[in-house]
Parts: structure tokens; C-alpha cells; sequence
């Protein structure tokens, strides 16, 4: 497997050239453009890696399904489905352009920036730090890596310059979507996105979610497997935000991208993969990263269809 995996990364290295680093987030622009690694996650906790899978990089957008999978935990499916629908947007991940509809649940999903951070709310804390303590804890336990922290510049960085982030909010408190108050909901949101992780972190979250709850090596359910189903679903419409259909023609099964250059990979009942390349597309996912996964769908034949 790890030769494999070391073909597939020795293949993709030169679509880092295809790309570039984000930079609407200043300090993600000093990352670089270069790297690509890959960690997969089998049954009995076998564990293979190859490339650049030592690197720290921020989850952005992965940690969406934690935020998803918290939100579920804490407020139940009724609650988060009256709240952020689950059909596809066709539209980027930062979408502002609602002004031909009104905002509602409709037109929002939790793989989007606006159905993410309207998904904070549901998250139980007595204040948004306590919220995001929780939701570090969960990214910690299905990680089952204690060490996992903040990035605090990129967080800084973020927190600085998201004015679209900002006026996403600011549309959710004028639709009546949410009512608490919008600095404290993105604070809750960039912190999240900051969480730092290496392709493994990636790999073992996946597998969780591929396992449907369930720990891969201690066989404790660590949520309803209702919940995973949940997930894995909107990965697969949402998760790649507007590229999400041709990657499942191409790769075939649900992921979820970040602008850090993370892509986690669900292959349910079978692994967890984590793959960082973080030179993107335009649609801001990596565009080495999916090169991997279409390599190792292909090989591996991975594809759920
Ligand atoms: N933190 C980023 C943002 O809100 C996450 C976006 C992404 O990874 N696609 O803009």
C-alpha cells in the first residue's frame, strides 16, 4: 500500500503547478505550494502514508462536517434541517448571491460557509469559546489526537480580513435565521477553520465517519450511526462545493475540501483518507489532492456508484 501511495503522490506532484495558495486569508499565502501527502486509515488501525504527511495545515472547510456532526449531537436532525437544508447550491462555497431569492433553508446547506456558521448556533455552550472547546474536543476524540490546537495566526488572520465571512452572517441575522450576536458566532466559525492537522488526523476523522460512528480499533460507537449517514450525504452533494458533481463522477465518493488544501475522504465501511496539496482550483479545492483521490478511487476502485 505504501508503494502505491507513494506512485500516486510521485504522479500528482506536478498539478501543484496547476494551482495556487489561497490568499483572500493573508497568512495562508505564506504556505507552500508545493507539498502533497496522503494518509490512508484501514480496519485494526493499519495506517499508510506517503509525501508530505508530516505537514501542519488548517482544516478550513473540513471541519464543516465536525460542525455538522455537533450541531447534530446537540440539537438533533429536526432542528438542524429547519434551520440549513441539505440540496446542493451549484454556487461557491462563499456565496453572497441571494439576492434573486430570499435567504432561507432552502438555499443553503451545511457544506457552504452560510450553512456553517448558522449551524454554530445549534452547537450547546454557555458562551461561543465553550462552544468551540466542545467542538475541539470532538475534532480531538475522532483524531485521537490530544495535541490538536488552534493555529492562532491563521486564525488572527482570518478574523481580521473576513468581511464576506461577516456580511454571510450579518444576511443570516437579517433573514431571522439567528439571533446571537454575529462576532461571537465567527469567532466560534474562524477558530474552527483554524484547527491545525497533518493528512493522518484527516485519514482517522474520515474512517469514523466511513465506520458510521463506530472507532475503527475499539469498535465504541462515538455517535449514532444515523448521524454519520447524515454527513457523509451532504458530502457527497455538497461537500466539493460547486466541483462536487464531477468529483463524484470522477472520484465517487463523499469528501470535503478546505482552502488549507485538506481533502478528507469517506469511503464507507472500507477507510478514511486524508490528502494536502494546497495549491486550489478556482473552486477552491486542491487541485493536486484531487488528482490523488481519483488516482487511488481508480486503483483501489473505490468508487460507491
Ligand atoms: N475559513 C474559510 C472561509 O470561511 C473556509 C472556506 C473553505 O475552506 N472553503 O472562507
Amino acid at each position: 500500500m505504501n508503494t502505491l501511495l507513494e506512485h500516486i503522490i510521485s504522479d500528482c506532484r506536478q498539478y501543484t503547478a496547476q494551482g495556487h495558495v489561497a490568499t483572500y486569508i493573508p497568512e495562508l499565502a505564506n504556505v507552500d505550494p508545493d507539498q502533497v501527502g496522503i494518509c490512508i486509515s484501514l480496519d485494526n488501525g493499519r495506517e499508510y502514508f506517503a509525501g508530505d504527511c508530516q505537514a501542519q495545515f488548517t482544516m478550513q472547510s473540513v471541519v464543516k462536517p465536525l460542525i455538522l456532526l455537533q450541531a447534530l449531537m446537540d440539537s438533533g436532525v429536526d432542528t438542524i434541517h429547519s434551520l440549513v437544508g441539505v440540496e446542493a447550491t451549484g454556487k461557491p462555497f462563499d456565496t453572497f448571491n441571494y439576492s434573486d431569492q430570499p435567504l432561507s433553508r432552502t438555499n443553503i446547506n451545511p457544506m457552504i460557509n452560510t450553512g456553517s456558521i448558522a449551524l454554530c448556533t445549534l452547537i450547546h455552550g454557555a458562551t461561543y469559546r465553550d462552544r468551540f472547546g466542545r467542538l475541539l474536543e470532538l475534532a480531538r476524540k475522532l483524531a485521537g489526537n490530544p495535541q490538536l490546537t488552534v493555529n492562532e495566526s491563521v486564525y488572527q488572520s482570518e478574523k481580521l480580513t473576513g468581511s464576506k465571512n461577516r456580511a454571510l452572517a450579518y444576511l443570516l441575522t437579517a433573514y431571522g435565521m439567528i439571533s446571537d450576536p454575529v462576532e461571537e458566532v465567527l469567532d466560534c466559525y474562524f477558530r474552527a477553520c483554524s484547527i491545525s492537522v497533518t493528512c493522518r488526523d484527516l485519514a482517522r476523522i474520515a474512517h469514523i465517519f466511513a465506520n458510521h460512528g463506530a472507532h475503527p480499533v475499539t469498535k465504541e460507537q462515538l455517535f449514532p450511526a444515523e448521524y454519520a449517514k447524515y454527513v457523509n450525504a451532504t458530502l457527497v452533494t455538497s461537500g466539493m462545493y460547486d466541483g462536487s458533481g464531477e468529483f463524484a463522477l470522477n472520484v465517487g465518493f463523499p469528501a470535503k475540501s478546505g482552502v488549507g488544501g485538506g481533502i478528507m475522504g469517506v469511503i464507507p465501511r472500507r477507510m478514511g483518507v486524508g490528502v494536502f496539496a494546497p495549491a486550489l482550483d478556482q473552486r477552491g479545492n486542491s487541485v493536486a489532492g484531487i488528482k490523488a483521490l481519483e488516482k487511488l478511487s481508480r486503483e483501489l476502485d473505490l468508487s460507491i456508484y
